[in-house]
């Protein structure tokens, strides 16, 4: 099942979205302030984001921005004026629609509707045709999400392989310990950035002959974190 957010602060809008996704076969959760949304938005699984441009505490402008540089799923923004979808266009936010209210729930749902199956077409075009990556002697499955140092598997806990493989799948780039925590750990409030640093060093022993000298992560200092590809 189809998985939505919406944020939105009059629940009385929020309620009537959430009726209309849900009979139409949509799981829904709801946020009615702009923190909390984003919160959700970056920490849970969802399909699709529905989210109402003025917002307290944080806007929807914001909030897009944000999902955005981590998450790639749609975003349809609901905006109350008509002045505002220049606004929207404009500043590059990476929303995928917009809604402008009053809107039909028929139109709503079939823009949902719309937004998912694009994204679903452009994900499975995405896949790529191997998902193992070698480098130097380390093999990465994301598949089966297994790790391989010189063809000896080396066992991996759930966030040390998502740091490896997201610092591998991405190489040469430095990124900051925020930036890989809230890619990694979303915004979970039970942990904090110095949990990047920990499984930095676990990882580092179980794939740097040197952990101390390491030649797969480099430390960037005072920037980050980079995986190291020639
Ligand atoms: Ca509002």
């Amino acid at each position: 099942m189809k998985k939505i957010l919406i944020v939105e602060d009059e629940k009385s809008i929020a309620e009537l979205e959430r009726d209309y996704l849900e009979i139409n076969g949509f799981e829904v959760e709801a946020a009615f302030s702009g923190d909390h949304g984003l919160q959700l938005a970056l920490s849970g699984d969802f399909d699709l984001i529905l989210l109402d441009v003025m917002l307290p505490i944080i806007d929807g402008f914001e909030i897009c921005k944000r999902v955005r540089s981590v998450k790639d799923i749609p975003i349809i923004l609901v905006t109350a004026k008509k002045e505002e979808i220049d606004k929207v266009r404009g500043l590059g936010l990476g929303a995928d629609d917009y809604l402008v209210k009053p809107f039909s729930p028929n139109e709503l749902v079939a823009r949902v509707k719309a937004h998912l199956s694009r994204y679903e077409r452009l994900m499975s075009r995405q896949k790529p045709e191997s998902h193992e990556l070698y480098i130097r002697g380390l093999t990465i499955d994301a598949s089966s999400r297994r790790v391989f140092v010189n063809n000896k598997e080396v066992t991996f806990t759930t966030k040390e392989f998502d740091v490896l493989s997201f610092l591998a799948m991405h190489p040469n780039q430095v990124f900051s310990k925020d930036h890989l925590f809230e890619r990694i750990w979303g915004f979970d409030s039970a942990g904090d950035v110095s949990t990047v640093t920990v499984h930095i060093r676990k990882i580092r022993e179980k794939i740097e002959q040197d952990p101390s000298n390491p030649v797969y992560i480099e430390t960037v200092w005072g920037a980050g974190y980079r995986f190291i590809d020639y």
